[in-house]
């Protein structure tokens, strides 16, 4: 028998003192690196591919955060995982939930680009998934991230039906060269008719 090996996060930084940006109250960003995606505009390419990752256990990072415990429960805030795309990772934030204060909230900021099992691996545990849609018609989809859409609307379907709708705020961005004011309306159109309530229309700025 072998023995369980521990899950692991590939850490890229943390940011702390973040407010109103990724979750309820102060929060803590911890970025973590690997993607299915390549995005044109992606502000992460970068860091994702020249910052060397530091490999960090539940523990470790749990260590690296608790500074701002009393900004987390004074405040209603926590951490929130982004990246890069953290469920990728979701053995390893189910085992971080086990670890910190039930107070803590605990965030995702993701592209639903992963397998379903990863989603529901961690569906239950978490306080906001922050989803980064790009646009819902495939082909915009396609052009832009280099990726399939399948993916995502199967989880959205998952999200839509067994976590609550108030816990879920999907952004839809203006990107230019790729859709349209128009475009993005349809995909408003498209997660109103899944049940979502919650949206944040902005423009990429990419320049
Ligand atoms: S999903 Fe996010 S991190 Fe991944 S390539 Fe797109 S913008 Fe970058």
């Amino acid at each position: 028998m072998y023995p369980m090996t521990e899950p692991i996060y590939p850490l890229l930084k943390t940011v702390r003192h973040r407010i109103g940006i990724d979750g309820a109250g102060i929060t803590t960003l911890i970025a973590g690196a690997g993607c299915p995606l390549s995005c044109r505009w992606c502000i992460n390419k970068k860091l994702l591919s020249e910052a060397s990752p530091q490999p960090v256990t539940a523990q470790q990072l749990y260590e690296m955060v608790r500074i701002d415990d009393l900004y987390f429960q004074a405040t209603g805030g926590g951490v929130t995982f982004g990246g890069g795309e953290p469920l990728l990772y979701a053995d390893f934030i189910r085992h971080f939930k086990q670890i910190i204060p039930p107070v803590w909230k605990l965030n995702v900021e993701t592209s639903l680009t992963v397998p379903a099992e990863n989603l529901q691996t961690v569906s239950d545990m978490i306080d906001c998934f922050i989803v980064d849609c790009k646009d819902m018609n495939p082909e915009i989809y396609h052009n832009y991230t280099g990726g399939n859409s399948s993916l995502l609307k199967e989880n959205l379907q998952h999200l839509a039906q067994a976590v609550g709708l108030e816990k879920v705020l999907i952004r839809i961005p203006l990107i230019p060269e790729y859709n349209t004011p128009e475009d993005q309306q349809k995909s408003i159109q498209a997660l109103q008719k899944l049940g979502f309530t919650r949206f944040d229309v902005f423009n990429y700025i990419t320049h």
